[in-house]
């Protein structure tokens, strides 16, 4: 069943009214840059747009552009912010050797990153932001980046480190999400199983794949070129002090948009800043209500 929303969002301000009196400010930093496969000119303001829906939320956006990144004057002040959510993908520049220590020793002193998406393409010679997202895909990655991690239908957790490929999705489809953590602070009050798409389904995702948490899988069915395995949807990992929210969801705009990744960016995004989540879950989640703009 295809679900398609008008390009309008939930208005979870009000939602928030009740819990936004003890949220704490959070200073969101989104970063994105060229890229191919997916279109951030066109997802980041949607992300954006989502991210300020929360009162206590202040978001900044930086750009890592091919030039900055050649000349080394990509250096965002990362202490300056609680999270970064990561709007990078495939083939994106290499950030400054400089910024990437920066963000390196931000993020091991107790910083937030949210990874969407493409953002596990990116960057599969950057050893520590590898180990930030665990997993990812394409790159040329494949068994010397790490283990290929999924769960098996006895609901244990595979590492497998047989020679392949690492990264691969099949047409765009919906399909269901599986709570693996409900305890977790971001997975509470969600449904155990929740519906998603028509997305990509990212399957045979290989990294160091240390320190992860599944918080929930997706099924890769054979019927759209899948693996017929549980693959890993959303993820936690921690990286010394810091906290890592890992979407493989949320393909372009329309994906996004869906109430099924607005929460859980969201309840991800406010987790990676603080640890915690007050962001509720919607009434009629993962088909909440959207107001119009
Ligand atoms: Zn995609």
């Amino acid at each position: 069943m295809k679900r398609s929303f008008p390009a309008a969002l939930l208005s979870l301000a009000v939602l928030t009214s009740a819990s936004a009196v003890t949220a704490k400010d959070i200073r969101v930093l989104i970063a994105d840059g060229p890229q191919k496969a997916h279109k951030f000119l066109e997802t980041t303001p949607v992300l954006i747009e989502i991210l300020e829906s929360q009162p206590n939320f202040t978001v900044t956006h930086t750009r890592s552009t091919a030039e900055a990144c050649k000349d080394g004057s990509y250096k965002p002040n990362f202490a300056d912010f609680d999270v970064v959510v990561m709007n990078e993908g495939f083939a994106a520049p290499e950030w400054p050797k400089e910024t990437q220590k920066a963000f390196e020793e931000f993020m091991a002193k107790g910083g937030g990153m949210v990874s969407i998406h493409a953002a596990n393409n990116c960057w599969p010679d950057w050893e520590e932001y590898n180990k930030m997202t665990g997993i990812g895909g394409w790159g040329g990655r494949n068994e010397k980046s790490g283990p290929y991690l999924y769960i098996d239908h006895e609901g244990e957790i595979i590492r497998d480190t047989s020679p392949g490929k690492g990264g691969a999705h099949g047409p765009r489809h919906e399909f269901e999400i599986k709570v693996r953590e409900p305890e977790h602070p971001i997975m509470k009050g969600l449904p155990l199983v929740f519906k998603h798409g028509p997305d990509e389904l990212y399957d045979k995702l290989r990294g160091p794949a240390e320190n992860v948490t599944i918080l929930a899988t997706a099924f890769s069915s054979e019927e759209y070129k899948g693996t017929g395995r549980h693959e890993p949807a959303l993820m936690t990992i921690s990286y010394g002090e810091g906290r890592v929210f890992h979407t493989i969801l949320g393909h372009h705009t329309e994906q996004i948009r869906e109430g099924s990744f607005i929460t859980t960016f969201l309840r991800g995004t406010e987790w990676a800043a603080t640890g915690d989540v007050s962001i509720p879950v919607p009434e009629g989640f993962p088909n909440q209500e959207i107001a119009p703009k």
